[in-house]
Order: structure tokens, then sequence, then C-alpha cells
């Protein structure tokens, strides 16, 4: 059974609802696709089932030649009896990693439904081996498992599982920008804070021993809207987050700029000097979609928790119409600059009853649907036209550079069922 519970609109106008039932959304697992690029000394080992090894493997289109940094460490039957000693293992599954791959700096265990069913401890099983493998490799433990997580969560997971490892800050004056960005993207930003005259360090960093430093008088910065328990893990080491909106089109990365500019004290002229050239090529590559995008009705499926920001930048740069932004979960503190850009009336639904989604979805027949890839095959076969909300988060979308991609990953479907249709 379904149960909508209204909850109060926010301030700015924009209409606000809790919905529970079935969800059709990735486990947390499918950031290590994401984050095993970003961190490039680290190992992410799955304990988990065939169907996690599928998974991840199928999300990550890994060839049989390429040498990946993820595996799954099997529990079969035998060990969900109970049978089998699963840390014992566990312990000789990592020994032989290691043995074999001596670049390992920081290896994740990553726990699933299955290693949570048979209550596998995963935290003691890293502190046991973190201190056989000390000073070489450092042994974390996150839970990507789709009882607890979605999708994005399972970065949250991993970065929150790595702040109290990071270092204690001897500074004040440095920005920590927090979420995984594509090194492109990273490189970018890193490039404009340094012409404000900001030192910025990145979490997650490349290399596990560059990890930034963090202490009270840190202030954080983040690039994405799905980091709940990274900030929470952050602000209880003395962190303060910038409240910001998420640099996602030219607007958004504007702004999202000047939080930390105006947190840093930057001069506005240097800020408006630096930030020029950028803002106008992203509007200028905007432009050349305006035209597709502008006036076109699009509803969003609650999928990677990015549909509040995309939503904002679709609706303010694009022109598009809202019909409905889900999201599985909004953290009314770290979108709430995002909510107040959205148009009033906006219907934004947190969580998700699949069928009454489904529902709504049909009878609006938007000219674009944003979902997860379960559901875009069937929609797709009645006649809809649909964007994998997954492409979202393994293409570089943010800041100024990529603000046209971004564009273009909405207008290619609608192109794509033009073409068709004609
Ligand atoms: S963690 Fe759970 S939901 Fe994710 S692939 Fe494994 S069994 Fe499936």
């Amino acid at each position: 059974m379904n149960a909508h519970a209204p909850l109060p609109s926010t301030e700015c106008g924009v209409s606000v609802r809790a919905e529970h039932g079935q969800r059709a959304v990735f486990c947390g697992l499918t950031g290590i696709v994401w984050l095993h690029r970003k961190i490039q000394d680290a190992f992410f080992l799955v304990v988990g089932s065939r169907t996690c090894a599928h998974l991840i493997q199928s999300a990550a289109g890994v060839m049989i030649f390429a040498e990946p940094r993820f595996a799954t460490a099997i529990i079969d039957e035998r060990d969900l009896a109970g049978l089998a000693d699963m840390n014992e293992e566990l312990d000789r599954v990592v020994t032989r990693l290691i043995e074999r791959r001596p670049d390992i700096r920081l290896l994740f265990l990553v726990g699933s439904c299955p290693s949570e069913v048979i209550k596998l401890d995963l935290s003691r099983a890293a502190l046991r081996l973190s201190r056989r493998l000390a000073p070489d490799v450092r042994v974390l433990n996150y839970s990507g498992s789709g009882i607890e997580t979605t999708f994005t969560q399972g970065e949250d997971a991993c970065l929150a599982s790595l702040v109290p490892e990071l270092p204690e800050a001897a500074t004040t004056d440095e920005l920590l920008v927090v979420g995984a960005l594509a090194d492109v993207v990273e490189d970018q930003f890193a490039r404009l804070f340094s012409d404000f005259g900001i030192a910025a360090r990145f979490l997650p960093a490349r290399r596990a021993g560059q990890m930034p430093p963090v202490g009270r008088g840190t202030r954080f910065l983040l690039a994405q809207p799905f980091l709940a328990d990274t900030a929470r893990a952050l602000e209880e080491r003395g962190a303060r987050r910038i409240a910001a909106p998420f640099p996602l089109g030219a607007e958004g990365t504007t702004e999202w700029l000047r939080a930390a500019a105006e947190a840093f004290g930057v001069d506005p002229a240097r800020f408006e000097a630096v930030t020029a050239p950028g803002l106008r090529r992203s509007r200028q590559a905007l432009a050349a979609y305006a035209e597709k995008l502008a006036g076109k009705r699009v509803f969003f499926f609650p999928d990677s928790q990015l549909e509040v920001p995309l939503a904002r930048f679709l609706s303010r740069e694009m022109g598009a119409e809202l019909i409905e932004v889900g999201t599985p979960y909004l953290h009314r503190g770290h979108l709430a600059a995002e909510l107040e850009w959205l148009p009033d009336g906006t219907a934004v639904v947190e969580g998700q009853s699949l069928d009454d989604g489904l529902d709504r979805c049909r009878l609006a027949r938007p000219d674009l649907t944003v979902c997860g890839l379960g559901l875009a095959n069937p929609l797709e076969a009645e006649g809809l036209t649909t964007k994998w909300s997954i492409e979202l988060l393994f293409t570089p979308i943010q800041g100024y550079e990529q603000a046209g991609d971004l564009a273009e990953l909405f207008a290619r479907p609608l192109e794509r069922r033009a073409r068709l249709e004609v």
C-alpha cells in the first residue's frame, strides 16, 4: 500500500510531498564505476553475490583484458547457510589481491545485501586487515547494499568513510571541494579558484596519500547534491559548509563559485574578471540548444538525487517546463538555494511510489522523461522520449565548459525522436 504524506511546502513556493512505495533505482554499488576511476590507487572489493558482480561489471562495461580496480568476493550459498567462516575467506581473498596488486594503497570493503543478510561485520574486518597491511595499505569499509542505499548514496557512504581518516588541518585558509568530479572538471575548477587567490583541495583526491586535511575552520563546498553523510562527518570534524547551489549550467556554476569567493573575501571585481570568459562561453554553448529545449515538458523520476539542480537548470536556463521533479531524498538544507530557484508551484516528490509515478507520467505524456535504465525501455516502447539519469553521473557535466554538453544530453533524445517521427 502506498502512503502519501503531504509535507509543508518550502518557503519558496515549491510544493514538496513525500511518497512511499516500490522503488526502481540502482543500489549504491553503482558508485564504484566512477569512484574507481577517480582514486587511482584504490581498489573496491565488493563482498557480495554474483548478482552484485554482474551489476558492476555490466555498469562499468569492463572488458576481459582490462585490469579493473574493483572485484567481488563472492558469498555463495554455503556461506549464506553459515557453514563457512566468511572472515577467513575474506582475509584469504584480500591477501591474494594485495600480493597480486602491490599498487593498491587504499582498499574499500564494500558491503552488499548478502553481506548484510549474513551480518558480516565489515568494519571489524577492515580494522583487522588494516592492522595487518599497514602502513602500505589502508582498509576502509562502507555499504553499497540495495537495502541501505540507492545509486549515488554509494559515493556518499564511500566519502563519509574517508572523513575520519583525513589528516588534521594545520591552517584554516583552504577551501575543500567535496564530491567526485571528472578530472577535467576538477582541473578547470582548481584553475578558477587559483585565479581568485583561493587554495582549494578536493575530496576525494586522486591518490590515497594525497587526501586533503580537515579541521576546525575548514570551509567546504559540495560539488554534488547527494553527500548528506559526508557533509555531516565533515561538520563533526569542525568543518563548515558554504551554502550554495550546484555547479550545473552557466548560472549554477557562477553562483557556486560566487559562494566560495564571498566566503573567502574575494574582491567582486576580481570575481567578475575571472569568471567572465567562462560565463560567456557557457552562455554561447547553451544558446545552441535553447530552441530545442524551450517549452519542452519534462518529468523526472527519482533516481540520482541530481534531479532538483537539473530541473532548475532546464527550467531557468533552457526554458523547459517542469511537470514533476521526483527525487529519492531531498536534503532541504543542501538544496535550499536550488529549491528557491524552481518556479513557484513546481511539484517536487520525495521518495517513490513507482506505480503512481508511472500513472502520472503516462497521463502527462511529457516531451522528455528523465529516469533510470529499468524504466527507460518500457516508456520508450510506449512512445515516450527518455533520458537515462545514469548518464548524468558518467558524463562530465559540471562547470562552464561542460554546460553545453549538459544541455546536449537532454536535447539528443528529443532530436532522435524527431528523426524517427519524420
Ligand atoms: S548490493 Fe543488493 S541490490 Fe545491489 S547488486 Fe548486490 S544484491 Fe543487488
